[in-house]
């Protein structure tokens, strides 16, 4: 599954589910452009495990929020690898709260971050995908998005709209050869769960077949096959990474 040569965007890749897809897509030999809105120097930090794997990586910082930033990562990795052939539309956030109690503004920051980044990110490097040989979209969801989950109805919202709009993507691109995908992941082992109680997280464990959180790895390792030219005929799917939640 070499990426030789293929050059990857991955956004929020300073930390969490996207650094581990940025060092996953660099050991195979892809370009990496490091996303971070925030977090520095825990994105120099994902280059040097990247550079130090053999890979080639640049950060460039850009809140997906916002238009000319992303443009501006988009011309910042012309300039060091050429146009992209893989975007990963990781970026996301929660802000959790009964929805009786839900502002408008954790509704809107929410949508903005996980629906508004993607389309900012998609249409910026939308030429890019289709006119890469086998181009990739790769937008990352969650479990949530299909069952929902107490608390988090802006969350669940925007990462089921994720489903509609992956499915769109990939029958515009599979003219040009270039497929879309979405990948679902469970509840993974990164800052995200920090704010979730220890009990929930028993009892969210206890209903997962598997007996366990999902690593970092193991979603990682699905975006890299999705990445890679041996999911040519895959397209307009939604991969759910989640030890069997929903059997
Ligand atoms: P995380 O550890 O909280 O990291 C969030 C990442 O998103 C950080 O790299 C952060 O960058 C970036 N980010 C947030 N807002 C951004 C913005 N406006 N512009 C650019 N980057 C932004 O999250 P995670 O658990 O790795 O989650 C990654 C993705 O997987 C998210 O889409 C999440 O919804 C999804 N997911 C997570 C889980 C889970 O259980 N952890 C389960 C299913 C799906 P900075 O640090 O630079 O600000």
């Amino acid at each position: 599954m070499s990426m030789e040569g293929r050059t990857c965007v991955v956004t929020g890749s300073a930390r969490g589910i996207g650094r581990g897809i940025a060092e996953h897509l660099g050991q195979e030999g892809a370009n990496v452009v490091i996303n971070y809105r925030s977090s520095e120097g825990a994105a120099h930090e994902a280059i040097a495990a990247i550079e130090d794997a053999g890979g080639e990586a640049v950060a460039a910082r850009a809140d997906v929020t916002d238009r000319d930033e992303v443009e501006a990562m988009r011309d910042l990795c012309h300039e060091a690898f050429g146009p992209v052939d893989v975007l990963v539309n990781n970026a996301g956030m929660t802000a959790d709260t009964q929805f009786a109690k839900m502002s408008r503004e954790e509704w809107d920051r929410v949508m903005d971050v996980n629906l508004g980044g993607m389309f900012n990110c998609t249409q910026t490097f939308y030429d890019d995908i289709w006119n890469a040989h086998e181009g990739r979209l790769i937008n990352i969801s969650s479990v949530v998005g299909k069952q929902g989950n107490f608390g988090q109805a802006n969350y669940a919202a925007a990462k089921s709209g994720m489903f509609g709009f992956t499915r769109t993507i990939a029958l515009e691109l599979a003219q040009g050869g270039s497929t879309a995908n979405c990948v679902a992941p469970g509840f993974t082992k990164t800052d995200m769960l920090e704010t979730v109680p220890e009990h929930v997280l028993e009892r969210i464990i206890s209903g997962i077949p598997l007996e366990r959180l999902a690593e970092i790895e193991d979603v990682a390792a699905v975006v890299r096959f999705l990445a890679s030219e041996d999911s040519s005929y895959v397209t307009g799917e939604v991969i759910d990474v989640n030890g069997g939640m929903d059997l």
